[in-house]
């Protein structure tokens, strides 16, 4: 079959596209025929080799809609024809953080396209549990473009315990995650106050339910406050790091929540810790998304809530254009390859 690889780390040429060996479903997986795989910024960074390290080669790809095509010998519970997409999360399924939906605290917690091979590929196999049904209302380009963005920004937004009508600050949101989390907040009935450093996205940033947009810097605090009649917000939404984090934490309500998914731009920050006693501040981690939080995206999506917006659409021999376009200025939305 045809298949995009990191055989080594590099920059986007790295990627070697060619003729790979068919896979086999194991007893409890289902080969996927996969139409539409979604780009996201963690098969960059596995293809940089940088920040995570899997062995190679591997297929990457963690966001993929297809058709079931073969059923491992133990599957009985699936069909042949099933249209389904892919859970990104790998996970026993059994302890109690699996019942309870929250795979991410899984002690086997892994991840479709980088544990595993992902959706790069004309085929692909997922444990059976890892095949969710796609709705019918819902095309191959949809259903590879919200499995791993959206659900981490829902647990994100879960973990910092968003309520409606409360102010959140959304930091990097012209990126996959921040932009899910603008669109995910709004539809919660959030005040969403986006954080762009570019002028161009602001249009959209509105268009797809931030009420305001400013810019990080020394005087974000201060616009979020200005923004919030002087409050400041009840939630950040930080995945930035570094770069932001001091301006994050100023820009905190009394009470205010922190949930931290990511550090893009670095791992030392410094920490104004009069304003976390003073202020009453909560600073919490998160990584990752449960079950609960892919359904409870899933949902959204069929009721038209949240609409992931699929900006370019590519085949999948193009996978290093792909790269290289996310990792460019001006995108908004997903980036689709199809097989
Ligand atoms: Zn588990």
């Amino acid at each position: 079959m045809f298949a995009v690889r990191i055989d080594r780390y590099g920059p986007p040429d790295a990627l070697s596209a060619g003729e790979v060996p068919m896979p086999a479903p194991g007893p409890h997986d289902v080969l996927v025929r996969v139409h539409a795989s979604g780009v996201n910024r963690l098969d960059l960074l596995l293809r940089e080799g940088n920040v995570f390290q899997v062995p190679l080669p591997r297929i990457p790809g963690s966001d993929f809609a297809g058709e079931i095509v073969a059923l491992g010998a133990e599957v009985t519970d699936r069909r042949i024809g099933e249209r389904v997409f892919a859970a990104p999360i790998l996970s026993c399924g059994r302890c109690e953080h699996c019942l309870r939906g929250e795979d991410n605290l899984c002690r086997t917690f892994g991840t479709v396209g980088s544990t595993i091979d992902g959706g790069y590929a004309e085929y692909a196999v997922l444990p059976a549990r890892n095949a969710v049904p796609l709705p019918m209302s819902m095309d191959w380009h949809v259903g590879a473009s919200f499995g791993l963005t959206y659900a981490t920004a829902a647990a994100m937004l879960r973990r910092g315990r968003l309520l409606a009508g409360e102010s959140v600050l959304i930091l990097g949101a012209n990126g996959g995650l921040g932009f899910a989390a603008v669109e995910l907040a709004r539809d919660m009935g959030a005040h969403v106050i986006a954080v762009s450093r570019e002028p161009e996205a602001k249009a959209q940033l509105l268009a797809r339910g931030a009420q305001a947009v400013v810019a990080p810097g020394p005087d974000m605090a201060q616009a979020v406050r200005d923004a919030t009649g002087g409050r400041g917000a009840e939630l950040v939404f930080e995945h930035v790091g570094a770069a932001t984090f001091e301006q994050s934490i100023a820009a905190l309500a009394m009470d205010g929540r922190l949930v931290l998914g990511g550090v893009t731009t670095g791992i030392e920050s410094k920490l104004d810790l009069k304003a976390i006693f003073t202020k009453r501040l909560e600073i919490l981690g998160c990584r990752g998304s449960g079950r609960r939080d892919l359904d409870d995206v899933l949902v959204r999506v069929a009721r038209g809530g949240v609409n992931p917006h699929i900006q370019r659409i590519l085949p999948l021999a193009h996978a290093a254009q792909a790269h290289r376009l996310l990792d460019g200025p001006g995108v908004l939305g997903k980036i689709v390859l199809t097989a």
